[in-house]
């Protein structure tokens, strides 16, 4: 007894000289993530400590449960642990300005993760995925959807979902969606019946799924007590599996009401699931381990004092600067390819989706 407990303290001691050595030889990087109510947000952060550690960095990963002042007290708490970089992916992206400055006056290297940081000079880059091309890739399943689902109906009756007004990608994905529906609307191939459009209306304040369940039950109950909604745009599949329960819980999905068309984002595993059972038609994937090494590279070379890769200089002004950045590819995914995008790339194991 006596033996092993010296054993274990000679460890500890052993473990807490070795870590501030490896931090100090690397760096220390402090990662702050929005949520963990969405599994991607988890996969993020598994993957980039993963890699960070791999490359030997230490790191410090905290969520912020989609609150605001939590999110800022943590990454106050890690400029003052010490942290050599952080990658925020924020909540709300405008809400950092003063920390950030706090930061860079303390040589901490900031780069934005998957949501740009508005209001601040102080961000050093952005590693995300092509925002734009998500919502038109949203936008072009759905149309594919309505093409195969209702082949003789026009117009298609629409609605419309946004994500979240303070998270800057939800306008992106918004407005690519929109470059692919906006002619459609203007030609009469599309009626977006309720009549409600732009991200003021249709936005959904913290991409919360019981806030589009309860405005999807209001849109079917003012709009469609004689008609039936064919398609729905959902930005992430977080909202689509409220949409879904509302427009099941009025009976789309059964006897002569056929379930629309609905989208998503995220390829999260229900939503997977409600692919191949038909109730959701279409979701993104965004490999969360792509953005994670595209991250790890930029922290690599920040820190050493060369350039990071980059392959987008104009896109994401956040008000204050262009920050560079880099953009990945974001994947659609329905029945027909979930296997080879999912599982083929070693994203999840099959047995998780059947
Ligand atoms: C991310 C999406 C995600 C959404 C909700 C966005 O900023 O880019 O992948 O679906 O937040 O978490």
């Amino acid at each position: 007894m006596k033996f092993t407990r010296r054993a274990l303290g000679a460890t500890a001691i052993a473990l807490a000289f070795a870590s501030p050595v490896l931090a100090q030889e690397k760096g220390y990087v402090g990662i702050a993530m929005p949520t963990k109510s969405s599994a991607r947000w988890i996969d993020d952060g598994n993957n980039m400590v993963k890699q960070f550690e791999e490359a030997g960095y230490t790191t410090d990963l905290q969520y912020a449960e989609d609150d605001i002042p939590n999110q800022l007290a943590q990454i106050e708490n890690m400029i003052t642990k010490g942290v050599n970089v952080l990658v925020i992916a924020a909540i709300d992206g405008t809400t950092l300005t003063s920390a950030l400055a706090n930061a860079a006056a303390a040589d901490i290297k900031i780069v934005a993760y998957d949501r740009l940081i508005r209001d601040s000079g102080d961000v050093d880059y952005y590693a995300t995925f092509d925002n734009f091309k998500v919502g038109v890739q949203q936008a072009e399943t759905l149309v594919a959807g309505l093409k195969e689902r209702f082949p003789d109906t026009k117009p298609w009756n629409v609605e419309l979902f946004g994500g979240s007004p303070d998270d800057n990608n939800a306008y992106f994905f918004y407005n690519g969606a929109m470059s692919v529906l906006q002619p459609m609307i203007d030609s009469g191939e599309i009626e977006i019946v309720s009549g409600q459009m732009g991200m003021d209306t249709v936005g959904t304040l913290r991409w919360d799924g019981s806030v589009a369940q309860a405005r999807m039950d209001n849109l079917l109950s003012a709009n469609y007590t004689d008609k039936q909604v064919n398609g729905v745009l959902s930005p992430y599949d977080g909202l689509s599996i409220g949409i879904i329960s509302s427009l099941q819980g009025v009976g789309y999905g059964s006897g002569d009401m056929k379930m629309p068309i609905v989208t998503g984002q995220d390829a999260e595993v229900p939503s997977v699931k409600a692919i191949l059972r038909g109730d959701q038609y279409s979701t993104i994937f965004k490999d969360t381990r792509e953005l994670a090494r595209v991250t790890v590279g930029m922290v690599d070379a920040l820190l050493a004092g060369g350039e990071p890769e980059i392959n987008d200089t104009e896109t994401y002004d956040n008000g204050v600067k262009v920050v560079p950045s880099y953009l990945l590819e974001p994947l659609p995914v329905t029945k027909d390819n979930w296997e080879e995008r999912l599982v083929e790339s070693g994203y999840y194991e099959k047995s998780q989706i059947e």
